[in-house]
């Protein structure tokens, strides 16, 4: 008598939340088919963290929730279920080791993203999971309201559960390129529109009072560290980051500006007027700030501003300050007026970079909006249009500060839809 064989879920696409889902549905006992597009998976995972792979934080679920803005609470269900001490010993059991840096951030401890993927791909192995490369899903093949199958390469391929793991739409070339947002739209679901998130944004010129104007492009590279990062929106400051600020060829990045990016990609759809002002002294407050000016101004009073605001910024920025104070380079500490000083100050603790755009999706770290989650069951990640459809990972409306958060939420939620689905379809036999 021949076998039954076993009904099979199958994974599209090998990201961190496809890896996760597939091997997850295999250790539960399923026969796993993993479809991934490119010619090796966990492409974009073995450069995160600036091939560091940022991999988790140590924070607590609800500070985490937090960094999720207001979609956060649909993942509740999912970290209870799978959080950062699991994730931590399951890579630990995989012959993994992480360390803890500042932050809570949580990275391999051979400091190697590659790994991490080698990691989950031997994983996969041990539990039998098949993983087939160079195997874009093109459709999704429904009867009945029921998901039967999909079709990938132009080959059909039946499945009793899929888990649709497809990623965001940034980094194309790591194989992420929106198709699961067009899968699920051919299947009813909404799709929030998506946009970037965690972007670089550019610049306009910072104008002085007599609209002469400095070219941020001879900032390209600094960084600046330790300052207080504040997005106005129509004036009225949104939120304020403490961190690093890094000038590129057009604007600005840095993780302090990439936290802020996402509020100020929606505001300048909406055609709001957004602006960057940072404190470049957060530890004086304005008072301090004067007294040290003051000090600085008179007891070196023959030296010029050129020399003499060096030590209090990096030497790139005091040609920018000077610049757009309109204060000469050569006046010296003691010729400058109180009015000057107090110009000085204002502009050392609200300096002002209007923002005229961002950089393209290409370019995000993360892709916001995606599959809207109110379609979507947060206890399994199954859809609730299409019975024994699940969902994982960045292709949900899910998104982050960055800090390890968003690979945390595509773990979780692949691990959910792998053990749901395993669940769902032995209840189903
Ligand atoms: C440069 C960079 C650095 C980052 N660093 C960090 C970090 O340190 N920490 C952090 O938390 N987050 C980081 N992120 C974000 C994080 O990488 C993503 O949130 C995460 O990878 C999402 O996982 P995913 O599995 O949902 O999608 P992805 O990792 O994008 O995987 C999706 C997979 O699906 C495949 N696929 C797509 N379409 C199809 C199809 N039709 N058929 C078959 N397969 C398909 C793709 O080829 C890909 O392998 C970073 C992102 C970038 C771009």
């Amino acid at each position: 008598m021949t076998e039954k064989i076993k009904p099979r879920i199958i994974v599209v696409g090998g990201g961190a939340a496809g890896l996760m889902a597939a091997g997850t549905a295999a250790k539960a006992g399923a026969r796993v088919l993993l479809l991934e597009k490119m010619k090796q998976p966990g492409r974009k995972l073995a450069i995160t963290g600036k091939g560091r792979c940022n991999l988790t934080n140590s924070a607590e679920i609800s500070d985490s929730i937090a960094h999720f803005g207001s979609n956060g609470r649909f993942l509740r269900q999912a970290f209870h279920r799978f959080f950062n001490h699991d994730l931590i010993e399951f890579f630990a059991a995989n012959g993994l080791k992480t360390v803890t840096e500042r932050g809570g951030r949580v990275f391999p401890a051979n400091g190697k993203a590659p790994e991490v993927v080698k990691a989950l791909r031997s994983w996969l192995n041990k539990k039998d999971a098949t993983v087939r490369l160079s195997s874009p899903v093109e459709e999704l093949i429904v009867e009945d309201n029921q998901i039967v199958g999909v079709v990938a390469a132009g080959e059909k391929f039946s499945a009793a559960a899929v888990i649709l793991a497809t990623g965001g739409a940034s980094y194309p070339l790591t194989g992420s390129t929106g198709d699961g947002y067009r899968l699920a739209e051919s299947v009813d679901h909404n799709i929030i529109p998506i946009r970037p998130a965690l972007v670089p944004l550019i610049c306009t010129p910072a104008e002085n009072s007599t609209s002469k104007k400095f070219d941020l492009g001879k900032l390209a590279s600094l960084s600046l560290r330790n300052v207080a990062v504040r997005l106005l929106i129509n004036n009225k400051k949104v939120r304020e980051v403490f961190g690093e600020l890094l000038f590129t060829e057009d604007g600005i990045s840095g993780p302090a500006v990439l936290t802020l990016s996402g509020a100020a990609v929606d505001a300048l759809k909406n055609q709001d007027e957004v602006c960057f002002s940072l404190d470049l002294k957060p530890a004086l407050d304005e008072k301090k700030l004067e007294a040290r000016l003051l000090r600085d101004l008179q007891s070196r009073g023959k030296e010029s501003l050129d020399s003499l605001l060096r030590g209090m910024l990096p030497k790139e920025m005091v040609a920018f300050c000077l610049d757009i104070n309109e204060i000469s380079p050569q006046r010296q500490g003691h010729q400058v007026t109180a009015k000057e000083r107090k110009r000085l100050r204002a502009w050392l603790k609200d300096c002002r970079l209007p923002i005229s755009g961002h950089r393209p999706l290409a370019e995000a770290i993360i892709t916001a909006g995606g599959i809207d989650t109110k379609e979507i069951d947060p206890k399994t990640m199954a859809s609730c249009r299409i019975k024994n459809l699940f969902f994982a990972g960045e292709l949900l409306n899910i998104q982050a500060d960055t800090g390890g958060y968003n690979l945390q939420a595509a773990f979780s939620t692949g691990y959910l839809a792998g053990k749901a689905a395993a669940r769902q379809i032995s209840e189903n036999l």
